[in-house]
């Protein structure tokens, strides 16, 4: 019975531990135009040389909320509420593995989750999938570019507490601006990845960024995917305060984008989109991140589990 009891167990944790993400709309692609994919065997492909024709490939790209935007520090609206950024638990449980990305370098995996507001101030929970790299910055302060932009792409899931029919953006993005310096340590998570000894992570800490940050200060507005399909679909939460980051370090990510021809002057930034009319937030970021808590669908499948082994024990 005791077996029974754990074989159940087990497969209760697989079937909770799954998760159903929120999707993306489909992308809308303009006359004639079927898929658009990286390079430019076809007229409807996309690459960095093509940036500003992206908008006849797919209609979204031309659409009025889209990323990267210039944020200019004395426009923004002090936000009342600030979300926190709230990682349940201080690493990574899980590998990252490399994502095979022609126009980037990406991590993909499953941290745990934050929570994060919307412009309308409702409340989500999202999980840390991916990270990837920008260089130059692809959102400027002030008219000005940093030298490289690491995304953290999270995405809202469905699950008891929210739909994702409730959830308008179903993604939130974390721009995190890096300049370089003399003086900078390079980074532990980007050392065997960006020198391409391994193809995965078994364990950072985003806290870890954060916590180098001298000035927490955040920009938040809707907006979009910066490469296509540019779906509407993401609150931003972007950095301004840059890290620093080794001129070795650099130039190995720059080095990456020396593989085609696609990359202007080895660069990888989609160009400044309009604001039109967003607003724009400001906010200072708290970070609760350091304690180690339970997620929470160990707690719903703990509590199941319990139920079950009181049923099993009675029948
Ligand atoms: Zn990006």
């Amino acid at each position: 019975m005791i077996l029974g009891s754990i074989l159940i167990i087990c497969l209760l944790d697989s079937l909770m531990a799954q998760r159903t993400y929120c999707q993306l709309p489909d992308p809308i692609f303009n006359d004639g135009v079927k898929n658009s994919t990286w390079g430019d065997a076809d007229p409807s492909d996309w690459n960095y040389l093509n940036s500003n024709e992206w908008k006849t490939k797919v209609v979204t790209c031309g659409a009025s909320f889209q990323s990267p935007i210039n944020i200019v520090t004395s426009t923004s609206t002090k936000e009342s509420s600030f979300p926190a950024i709230n990682y349940i638990l201080k690493t990574s449980t899980k590998n990252y593995f490399e994502a095979q990305r022609d126009y980037t370098k990406e991590l993909e995996g499953e941290y745990d989750f934050i929570t994060a507001f919307d412009l309308s101030n409702q409340q989500y929970k999202y999980y840390a999938r991916q990270f990837h790299i920008h260089t130059p910055s692809e959102h400027q302060v002030d008219g000005k570019n940093f030298d490289l932009e690491v995304h953290f792409v999270h995405q809202a899931v469905e699950d008891g507490e929210q739909s994702c029919n409730d959830i308008r953006n179903k993604l939130t993005v974390f721009g995190l601006l890096f300049q370089q310096s003399a003086t900078a340590t390079d980074y532990e998570v980007f050392k065997p990845w960006f020198d391409d000894t391994v193809n995965k992570v078994s364990s950072f800490d985003m806290n870890d960024f954060f916590q180098k940050m001298t000035d927490k200060t955040y920009y938040h507005y809707t907006g979009s995917l910066t490469t296509i399909p540019c779906s509407q679909t993401v609150n931003w939460y972007v950095f301004t305060s840059p890290l620093p980051i080794s001129k070795t370090q650099y130039q190995q990510f720059k080095d990456f984008l020396d593989n085609d021809d696609y990359f202007p002057t080895q660069s990888n930034n989609r160009p400044i989109q309009n604001l039109n009319g967003r607003t724009l937030y400001k906010g200072t970021a708290s970070f609760n991140g350091v304690t180690s808590l339970p997620v929470i669908e160990a707690s719903w499948s703990t509590i199941i589990q319990i139920a079950f082994l009181l049923l099993i024990q009675f029948i």
